[in-house]
């Protein structure tokens, strides 16, 4: 019998987490059943997968950098990812403002929805700590990006997954570095960062054996701790034109793989679908960011010359969903508690729901930490940000599942399209997680 696609195991898998998930709230302890033993299985497979990010990141980058005859290339495939991924955000977040402006989801909500939602979350800690993470995100000044991006102790950065872009410039540093001495001086280490490089790759084949089972507890139990149905409802106006516009990126996408690398979008979405499945399921390109790495070289064909620095930077700066999410969510705010914007307004949140997006982590729920940042921004009201908040706070997790699938698939489209621009868009080389398993045997 011919094997499964490993995109319709893991749909299966989140199906039946569904359904086991409606069935555990339906039943006397179910919620702790889940909690107690399902819920540990998706956490573990996540914790996987980010215990090969800093590896990957490393191994991958330093050969793709040391790889490259010449520095110049390296400042060519750098320009244009950023440039290429300014462009896409701005995109997102102009689709998001035109629908959010359009449908106006804001104005359908009554006085007393308002007033449940403010009672059942406005305190909710959920909501409290975002205010005080964004708060501490404020005070630091214009250039402490900058500051925060250099590592002052390798080891220290490579400790943390927070301090995934310190990683990235000490393996661009070395990996120019090592081009810098010649090839023969860098061999010794070049050779160990390749075949680093390959075990890691190997890892991630290991760890997707897991995948249908793993997403099948993810969904269970975002499914048993979901809140109050009611509530959910009367915010699916403004769902809708979340999922609407992330919808119309997605389709962007497409279009930009056709027209400029010339292939068939659904065999693109057909390729990256279990990236973005998985990030679906987990809500974090940071944790996604082996699989789509994965998928992008071996199963799509971007050399990693190309792919090594386009995603990693790619999963932390380049979040197209969230920004979109951001703007329509300070709209609907907006409209729903009356406060009038402006077209400045309007510029101003193009402005810094660029910038939120690039200083959000590739983390569940960081885009709405940032959403208090956009909402400051145009002279929202300190006292009522709580209220804010807490108005999109019970939709915040669907949403966020389904803002992290578009973050995954713009990084990975975009790595096509610089690759292509710089002739390094090849055939793909698919290889299996049980390749040489007969030599171990
Ligand atoms: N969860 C998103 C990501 O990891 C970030 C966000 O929008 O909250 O890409």
């Amino acid at each position: 019998m011919k094997k499964l696609a490993l995109h319709w195991k893991i749909l299966i898998g989140m199906l039946l987490g569904l359904i086991f998930g409606f069935i555990m709230l339906q039943i006397d302890g179910g919620k702790n059943f889940s909690d107690d033993w399902i819920r540990p299985l998706g956490t573990i497979f996540v914790k996987l997968l980010k215990l090969i990010a800093i590896p990957l990141i490393l191994a991958s980058l330093i050969k793709g950098i040391s790889d490259l005859k010449d520095i110049s290339k390296f400042k060519r495939i750098g320009i244009r990812t950023i440039i290429t991924y300014v462009i896409t955000t701005i995109f997102a977040i102009t689709i998001g403002l035109v629908l959010v402006n359009v449908l106006r989801p804001g104005d359908g909500i009554s006085e007393e929805t308002i007033a449940k939602l403010t009672d059942t979350y406005a305190q909710n800690s959920g909501v409290q700590d975002k205010i005080a993470e964004a708060t501490i995100q404020q005070i630091s000044g214009p250039l402490q990006f900058l500051e925060d991006m250099v590592p002052d102790n390798a080891f220290n950065a490579m400790s943390d997954n927070a301090l995934m872009l310190q990683v990235i410039f000490f393996a661009i540093f070395l990996g120019i570095s090592m081009l810098l001495i010649g090839e023969k001086r860098a061999k010794p280490l070049k050779k160990f960062f390749d075949s680093l490089n390959d075990v890691v790759l190997k890892m991630v084949d290991l760890i997707m054996l897991s995948a249908p089972y793993a997403v099948f507890a993810l969904l269970a139990s975002v499914v048993v701790s979901s809140g109050d149905p009611d509530l959910l409802l009367a915010l699916v106006k403004y769902a809708g034109v979340v999922v609407l516009g992330l919808l119309l990126m997605i389709t962007f996408y497409c279009i930009l793989v056709a027209t400029i690398t010339k292939k068939n979008p659904f065999w693109f979405l057909k390729e990256i679908s279990p990236a973005q499945l998985l990030a679906f399921s987990t809500s974090s390109s940071a944790a996604t960011l082996p699989v789509t790495m994965e998928r992008v070289e071996e199963h799509i064909g971007v050399d990693k010359e190309v792919s090594s620095f386009v995603l990693p930077v790619g999963a932390t700066i380049n979040m197209d969903g969230t920004s979109l999410y951001q703007a329509v969510a300070a709209v609907f705010i907006a409209q729903a508690l009356g406060f009038d914007l402006t077209f400045e307004n309007q510029l101003i949140i193009v402005l810094t729901a660029l910038l939120a997006s690039i200083g959000s982590a590739a983390v569940p729920g960081a885009g709405m930490v940032m959403l208090v940042i956009v909402l400051e921004s145009i002279g929202f009201p300190a006292d009522k940000l709580a209220i804010g908040l807490a108005l999109i706070f019970a939709v915040d997790r669907p949403l966020d599942m389904c803002r992290t699938v578009v973050n995954v698939t713009g990084d990975a489209a975009v790595s096509m399209l610089v690759a292509k621009s710089v002739g390094k868009f090849g055939k793909p080389h698919v290889e299996n997680w049980d390749d040489n398993y007969d030599e171990v045997k």
